[in-house]
């Protein structure tokens, strides 16, 4: 099968009904929902809409059944030992807060954790809170000048007492992915554990947990062309089993006396209370369809338009690239700052353009302070762009410099 990119562009119904057309140019925050999805929730709702594991009636078996099918095509699209390596979660920060939470109880006052200075808030923060909680020593990675994760810094700063290293697989600012192989490395030379945050890894194709070799992995549905509201957090059996619950409350228990509770074991020790079920069946189908497709072909399509954009924002005018300006290891993300212009300016002149572009810190703000700025633009590709959103966000550029200077 050879990708065909006018006829993907319609199985998105959003992009199909816009009009005029929509350039839309934000998927690094939320890529549009394929029609799978949104018809496996609809079905779902329509035909076997039950609360799970509870009920002994069928529909209400149907609905376990699917829920735990979406489950296991998770699995796959991870490489996953098994499905029970699959917790849902509500997205990516919630999965992150989970292992914040939960593997973090197992931490002692001067155990170290590792992450880069170019993580996404949600893979900062909750390790933050963690310090507060604990008294971990929070350790942080250094970039190179042009934003990547430097991981041959690791050789001075993980000791002995490093119990995690938690790394983005691909930035959400720079679009530069992570030498994951080099973190793990690293990591299993001190006994430490990995933890790679996903989010912005798992539009541009399957993953291979397995073969990465990690430990912990995190995701949300809403930017791999699935719902809102639900997201992965996949980890090796045995180190979930040893991870004590999160959240606590119904569907997450073995026994329940007044005197104290036993737990389930993993995933549904990690998802307490009713999941969200149609999302993650509408996640599941959306991975299942995500696995089918020809990824070199959109691998080259994508690098076709990474490159045009490159090339064009290079030649205007007093614009800076943040990041990687080559196609070595990185995927079709691009943050520019444009000088002496506001990012929310420059997207409200874009928006009359029919250009949907962000302007912001990106939820990335030490990544932002290495670069010497408070916010910037940012253009991120998916697989249904084509040269001509490139080139309406390219023209609408001219424009904003033209208005706003
Ligand atoms: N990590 C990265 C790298 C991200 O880009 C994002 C979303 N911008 C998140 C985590 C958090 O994802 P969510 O808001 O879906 O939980």
């Amino acid at each position: 099968m050879s990708f065909d990119l006018q006829a993907t562009r319609a199985e998105f119904p959003l992009l199909a009904l816009a009009k005029p057309p929509l350039h839309y140019l934000d998927n690094a925050a939320t890529s549009q929902i394929h029609q799978s999805a949104l018809q496996a929730m609809a079905d779902h709702d329509m035909f076997r809409r039950a609360n799970i594991m509870r009920g002994t009636y069928r529909l209400a078996e149907a609905a376990t059944t699917a829920y735990e099918e979406a489950r296991a095509r998770v699995a796959r699209f991870l490489n996953a030992f098994t499905p029970n390596e699959v917790v849902f979660t509500s997205g990516a920060t919630s999965a992150l807060n989970l292992v914040a939470h939960s593997f973090g109880e197992s931490l002692r006052s001067g155990d170290e954790v590792i992450v880069s200075l170019a993580e996404h808030h949600s893979n900062l923060v909750p390790w933050q809170l963690l310090r507060q909680r604990t008294g971990i020593i929070l350790k942080f990675l250094p970039v190179t000048a042009d934003g990547r994760i430097d991981a041959t810094a690791l050789a001075g700063l993980a000791t002995s007492r490093c119990r995690l290293i938690a790394v983005t697989h691909c930035s959400n600012v720079t679009g530069a992915v992570t030498d994951i192989a080099a973190i793990v490395a690293a990591a299993r030379s001190v006994g430490a554990r990995v933890l790679v945050d996903g989010a912005q890894q798992v539009q541009h194709g399957p993953v291979d947990v397995q073969a990465l070799g990690i430990d912990f992995y995190a995701f949300s549905g809403h930017k791999c062309y699935g719902p809102t509201g639900i997201g992965v957090l996949w980890a090796r059996h045995a180190l979930l089993d040893a991870m004590p619950p999160f959240l606590a409350g119904g569907g997450m228990v073995g026994e329940v006396t007044p005197e104290g509770s036993t737990f389930a074991r993993p995933p549904q020790r990690f998802e307490a209370g009713t999941p969200p079920i149609a999302q993650a069946v509408g996640l599941g189908a959306a991975l299942s369809w995500l696995t089918t497709l020809p990824w070199g072909d959109i691998r080259r399509h994508e690098q076709r338009l990474l490159q045009a954009l490159l090339a064009g924002l290079a030649r205007k005018p007093g614009v800076r690239i943040l990041g990687p300006t080559d196609l070595e290891a990185r995927h079709p993300v691009v943050s520019f700052d444009i000088a002496g212009l506001h990012p929310h300016d420059v997207c409200q002149v874009l928006d009359r353009h029919g250009v949907a572009l962000r302007g912001g810190h990106h939820c990335a703000q030490p990544l932002m302070q290495h670069f010497g700025l408070d916010g910037a633009n940012r253009a991120s590709i998916a697989l249904y762009n084509s040269l001509a959103d490139i080139e309406a966000l390219l023209d609408g550029l001219d424009d904003v410099i033209e208005v706003l200077r």
